[in-house]
């Protein structure tokens, strides 16, 4: 029987990938929200991410691990680091890639989201990584695809990769989790950063206290203060955007964006020296946080944008493989 395999033209053998070549099919699993993680989960893959840094810091930036293997990713809302680190954390893993934003697609056409991700799933996808205003259309992705789906931000509900990518920044500056204290501040409310990184640094036996006013931050999501002063004793200070796309409107969150400003804007006089500042972008300056504080020694917010390209690389990886036990050999053939 092996002679009908070498009667095959060798040049249509090279074009297709050996299959022993790629990594184990696992099952089929997704990262719709930190609820899909477990402690374990997030040590392994912040333990994935630290050795992909180690290979960004190679003149070859570039892993075959992924060859073969396609990643989508479709945004329905905009989107700069995000879309742009998975796009390049799926190119870094040799994966091929196939991003789609949707204006200029057929959603501008009405077409429904079932119908994209039927049409989507006819290239047979790995992965596809969704954005969408919608909370749960992850889900509904997951549901009547065969890819793994990966959650890169639905409505106000969650977006777990940047959760992961804050809990790698906070890891690498402090040299811990558990125990370290994280005062989140500011529109809460509105945001799936927040809703992630709360259930993170929770999983992680990190202290968490929101902070801001109370129109704005839900006493049930966790432990809260109304007074700015509060973010003294953190040893980081999150910052997340006022997001005025998704307050509804006519509604008085806050008296105006300059009364907000006067009274929680992040500025130099409310912090500690040495304390650690993070914001995920995008930034309103003098908003929420004030340009010196942004461009301070302190501020780890472009640590973040550098953590988010090697933890997206550690998901995708982690997603079509089984897990750590196989990080060497995701080097294997570069050194
Ligand atoms: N919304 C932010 C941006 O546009 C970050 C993100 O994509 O999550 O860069
Ligand atoms: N970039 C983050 C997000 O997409 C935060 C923000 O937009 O304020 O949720």
């Amino acid at each position: 029987m092996s002679g009908v395999g070498s009667m095959e033209p060798q040049s249509d053998r090279l074009a297709v990938v050996p299959s022993e070549l790629l990594p184990p099919r696992s099952e089929r699993r997704h990262l719709l929200s930190v609820r899909d993680l477990d402690r374990a989960d997030v040590e392994r893959l912040l333990a994935t991410a630290k050795s992909f840094a180690l290979s960004q810091e190679r003149d070859t930036k570039k892993l075959p691990t992924l060859r073969g293997r396609l990643v989508v990713n479709v945004f329905f809302e905009s989107s700069t680091r995000t879309s742009s680190s998975f796009e390049l954390a799926a190119k870094r893993l040799s994966a091929d890639t196939m991003s789609i934003k949707s204006s200029g697609s057929s959603v501008d056409k009405g077409e429904s989201l079932k119908d994209t991700a039927l049409t989507l799933s006819a290239y047979d996808p790995d992965v596809i990584v969704i954005r969408h205003p919608q909370i749960g259309a992850p889900q509904l992705v997951a549901a009547v695809t065969e890819a793994h789906v990966v959650n890169a931000g639905d409505g106000k509900h969650q977006h777990p990769t940047q959760a992961l990518l804050d809990l790698y920044t906070i890891s690498a500056a402090l040299g811990r989790l558990e125990g370290a204290q994280v005062a989140i501040v500011g529109d809460v409310l509105h945001s799936r950063v927040a809703r992630s990184l709360i259930q993170a640094l929770e999983l992680v036996g990190a202290g968490v206290l929101l902070v801001g006013p109370p129109p704005l931050v839900p006493a049930e999501l966790g432990e809260v203060s109304y007074d700015i002063d509060a973010i003294r004793d953190a040893d980081v200070v999150y910052v997340l955007r006022m997001q005025r796309e998704r307050m509804l409107e006519g509604a008085n969150y806050v008296p105006s964006l300059r009364e907000y400003s006067a009274r929680w804007c992040v500025t130099p006089e409310r912090l500690r020296p040495g304390q650690y500042v993070m914001h995920p972008g995008p930034m309103n300056r003098g908003v929420e946080i004030d340009p010196r504080v942004a461009d301070s020694a302190e501020a780890l917010i472009v640590d973040q944008v550098r953590a988010g390209l090697v933890v997206r690389m550690a998901v995708l990886y982690d997603l079509l493989t089984s897990g750590r036990v196989a990080v060497e050999s995701a080097f294997a053939g570069i050194a």
